[in-house]
């Protein structure tokens, strides 16, 4: 089984969120599982600053954009820990700048970009030895991959048999643009269609994907569900209801060569069940002297590491922290970067409560890990979340997360009640309403499990023996994969 995974992000070369974790680790895991598999994803300028070891192919080809051709370079390394070779698309133009898709405005060309960077991906497949099965699909930013495998590349010999899965890792980010760049992508105008490639008189990366893909998957079985319903399909439930045979969820695995508390380079003292409590109060240590303090704080320590945007909840973050922050019960720790307003907001409230929140604005992988291995709890509060990590890597660094029922936190927490505390299935605490008083009354819950030690030892214990690797879920995909692979591609007009 030949793959092609196509990403515009993947750890370690270029992260801004859950799919680089995603893109970094999955193929891998495939490979492990027999898989041959090739990652393709940009040259931003980001990755070559992390001492990767990336060599020019010497293979160059232009890539057409509308009326122009543009240039792909093909530099090439290999997937850290594995054998699976990356290749970076290259070009000065589209991907030598400071982020990758914009600050706090996109790029204004990202269509270009992306167009670019989806047509090099098949070109570049088009010119190896050997043909691809699967083409695996991320985000809107991969999303006119399939079109442009059954429309313009579906004759070349390395693609003829191929499929391709279309894989959703957020609804919210589509990838809609104005409809003249339709001019770029080399379509014809009979598929800038409510059908096909329009979505409400704009150009739909995401949905055109949706439309053209011989499968989809997204990152958890009920957030497969949510998005066939307004508001989860987010103007495209129709298109997801109406594919549903073709759409199924897989949860997130972890990463564990990077995120495992027995191995973790960024943790003064690496741990496992056994010596929780020592490599917690390392951790704890460092975490003080991080934040230019000589002692840690003996109080629980309640930690949220995310984006901070409207879909990850912090709102609710904000008005329950107005109320508990001054009652001395816990300490809060928060670290991420978002919107001016969100960053501002909780500033203030940190500025209020210096003794009980620091918030820490930025972007820092190390810090996190740090963050995790001190924290006895994580929030993951979301309004929606298609899969989450975050929970997933506090269990795994033995924080029990506090989460919202919605999406992938339902998939991967069980709320803990007497009975599953007493089962031994408990894994964290679940609230359902989207209200900050509903997450205080779930943080309510955590803290006095907390407050009986054996308890909670047991909650932690059984919650980091939990096996969130991507063995299960690759497996998953391969057996989609095989499936796709034998059924009839999906026929378009
Ligand atoms: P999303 O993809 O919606 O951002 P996920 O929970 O799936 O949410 O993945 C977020 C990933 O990004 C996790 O690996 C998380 O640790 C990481 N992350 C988010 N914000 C920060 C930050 N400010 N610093 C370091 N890592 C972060």
């Amino acid at each position: 089984m030949r793959v092609l995974f196509v990403a515009s992000e993947a750890a370690p070369f270029a992260k801004t969120g859950g799919l680089a974790d995603v893109a970094g680790a999955l193929p891998g895991a495939l490979s492990r599982l027999g898989c041959d598999v090739t990652l393709v994803t940009p040259a931003y300028r980001d990755v070559f600053a992390k001492g990767l070891g990336i060599d020019d192919t010497g293979l160059s080809f232009e890539v057409p954009l509308g009326g122009r051709r543009l240039t792909a370079r093909i530099l090439r390394s290999t997937l850290p820990g594995t054998d699976v070779p990356v290749f970076l698309i290259a070009n000065e133009g589209c991907f030598d700048r400071p982020t990758l898709y914009g600050g706090t405005e996109d790029y204004a060309d990202n269509a270009e970009r992306f167009i670019f960077f989806s047509r090099a991906a098949l070109e570049l497949a088009g010119r190896q030895d050997r043909p691809v099965d699967i083409l695996h699909c991320h985000d809107w930013q991969a999303g006119l991959v399939p079109a442009y495998r059954k429309l313009v590349y579906h004759a070349w010999p390395m693609l003829s048999q191929a499929r391709s899965v279309m894989t959703i890792h957020n609804m919210a980010y589509q990838g809609l643009f104005w409809h003249w760049d339709m001019l770029l992508t080399g379509f014809d105008w009979k598929h800038f269609n409510w059908q096909q490639m329009e979505f409400y008189g704009q150009l739909g990366f995401l949905k055109t994907g949706l439309v053209f893909a011989d499968a989809i998957t997204t990152v958890s079985p009920t957030y497969a569900r949510e998005i066939q319903h307004a508001p989860g399909g987010c103007g495209l439930e129709g298109v997801l209801a109406a594919r549903g045979d073709a759409l199924s969820g897989i949860v997130n695995g972890i990463d564990t060569t990077v995120w495992n508390p027995r191995t973790d380079r960024h943790i003064p003292r690496t741990y496992g069940p056994d010596d929780v409590a020592e490599g917690k109060f390392a951790a704890r240590v460092a975490l003080a002297a991080r934040l230019g303090r000589a002692a840690p704080d003996p109080r629980p320590l309640v930690a949220l590491v995310g984006r901070l945007v409207e879909q990850k909840g912090i709102e609710l973050v904000i008005e329950m922290l107005g109320r508990v922050a001054g009652q001395g019960r816990a300490r809060f720790v928060i670290l991420g970067t978002g919107s001016a307003e969100t960053e501002e907001a909780l500033r203030r409230v940190a500025a209020s409560y210096p003794d009980a929140i620091e918030v820490v604005i930025g972007f820092d992988e190390e810090f996190a890990h740090l963050i995790f291995a001190a924290a006895d709890i994580v929030l993951v509060p979301s309004r929606y979340e298609p899969c989450g990590l975050t929970q997933l890597y506090a269990q795994r660094y033995g924080a029990i997360p506090v989460v919202r029922a919605t999406g992938g936190l339902v998939d991967t927490v069980i709320d803990a009640t007497q009975a599953s505390l007493a089962a031994g299935t408990a894994s964290g605490f679940v609230f359902e309403a989207f209200d900050s008083f509903a997450l205080e009354h779930a943080i309510d819950r955590a803290l006095g499990v907390r407050s009986d030690e054996g308890l909670w030892s047991r909650l932690v214990r059984q919650v980091m023996a939990q096996d969130w690797s991507w063995d299960t879920s690759a497996r998953a995909y391969l057996d989609l994969f095989e499936r796709v692979r034998r059924a009839d591609p999906v026929a378009v007009a």
